[in-house]
């Protein structure tokens, strides 16, 4: 690893500022999980000169609620949000996704806001320098999208254009499903992003000097079953091949709200709308189901070695909805 300059900063203003000042030479550093890595491999466009250090910052380390709302410091623990009363009870999906990460040493150092703000998993983007790297490619601002004639197999179905790299939090997908608001930070002051339109094809939404400081959740209804599932090609510690989230609310066996989120199938995650409306007001039964999961992957457009997520993705609806 190159040496860097490191910066505990003390408050968010400070970090913003810092932001400020470095102008792009600066990275933010959070559990380090993610970024550490970057660092070590020599594989981003730019190696940065410091390092701000946002756990330095205290009091944005909350998982709480209150007015309707879960509110979860950007510094909250994946460890602190699997082991809250709060998330478990009445926000399960989340607590299922945040414990479906990696392993419990890197769940007790990875923040919320580091897995939301996760650098791409793309092979190419991510070759090492000391193996050969960094490689070019359209994210990196040179050349073409590499997976698109080469091993695409882990890449995006749909929603893509330029890179068809896919968003790898699954806490995202939780999110998405519970239809959550990011909070940022910065310069301009503070602003919302609802977490679907937080993630895009080349970067995520954050502005420059822009810091995510929490995020809120709405409550959802005590009687909505809801549901994470993921499919991984290992069993412990793996990313999403392909992840669905749901949210699904009957009475008297008649589904009065459906939310279903799919992840690891775009550039972030992506709410089957179509899907959710044909359930509502419909029994749901094996071909009710069935037909929801078509819907929820019409949209899918594979690349040469990855049409097999698109089974997938249907299975994982279909059992989510039935669950
Ligand atoms: C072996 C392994 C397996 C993994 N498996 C999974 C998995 O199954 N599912 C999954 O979702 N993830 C997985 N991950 C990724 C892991 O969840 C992330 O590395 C972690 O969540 C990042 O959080 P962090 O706090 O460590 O972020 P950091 O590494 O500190 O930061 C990551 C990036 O986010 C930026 N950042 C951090 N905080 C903020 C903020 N508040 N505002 C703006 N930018 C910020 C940083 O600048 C950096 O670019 C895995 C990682 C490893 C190493
Ligand atoms: S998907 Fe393509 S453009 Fe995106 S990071 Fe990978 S090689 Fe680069």
């Amino acid at each position: 690893m190159r040496s860097f300059t490191h910066i505990n900063a003390r408050t968010l203003d400070e970090a913003i500022e810092l932001l400020r000042k470095y102008r792009g030479r600066a990275v933010l550093n959070a559990g380090g999980t993610d970024l550490l890595s970057a660092l070590k491999g020599e594989y981003l466009s730019r190696y940065p000169e410091t390092v701000i250090n946002l756990k330095s910052i205290s009091g944005l380390d909350y998982v709480s609620e209150d007015g309707g709302l879960l509110r979860i410091g950007a510094l909250a623990k994946l460890s602190d949000i699997v082991r809250s009363p709060l998330v478990s009870s009445g926000y399960r999906v989340l607590a299922e996704a945040a414990r479906s990460v990696a392993s419990p040493q890197i769940r007790n150092a990875a923040t919320i806001g580091g897995n939301l703000c996760q650098d791409i998993r793309c092979w190419y983007y991510r070759y090492p320098r000391h193996i050969g790297g960094p490689v070019q490619c359209a994210r990196k601002g040179s050349g073409p999208c590499l997976a698109v004639r080469g091993d695409n197999r882990y890449h995006a179905i749909m929603n893509s254009r330029k890179c068809f790299a896919v968003c790898p939090s699954d806490t995202a997908v939780a999110l998405a499903v519970l239809d959550a608001q990011v909070h940022v930070s910065g310069p301009e002051g503070d602003r919302a992003i609802a977490v679907t339109d937080f993630f895009g094809p080349l970067a995520n939404a954050l502005r420059s000097n822009e810091i995510v400081r929490k995020i809120e959740v709405p409550k959802v209804s005590v009687s909505a079953v809801q549901t994470f599932l993921k499919f991984t090609v290992r069993e412990p510690i793996d990313f999403a091949v392909v992840s669905v989230a749901s949210v699904i609310t009957r009475e008297e066996g008649v589904c009065t709200d459906a939310r279903i989120a799919l992840g690891a199938v775009a550039p972030g995650p992506v709410r089957a709308s179509k899907a959710e409306e044909m359930l509502k007001g419909e029994r749901i039964d094996e071909e009710m189901a069935a037909q929801a999961a078509e819907q929820a992957l019409a949209g899918a457009r594979p690349l040469s070695k990855n049409a097999y997520k698109i089974e997938i993705a249907k299975t994982l609806v279909k059992r989510a909805i039935l669950r």
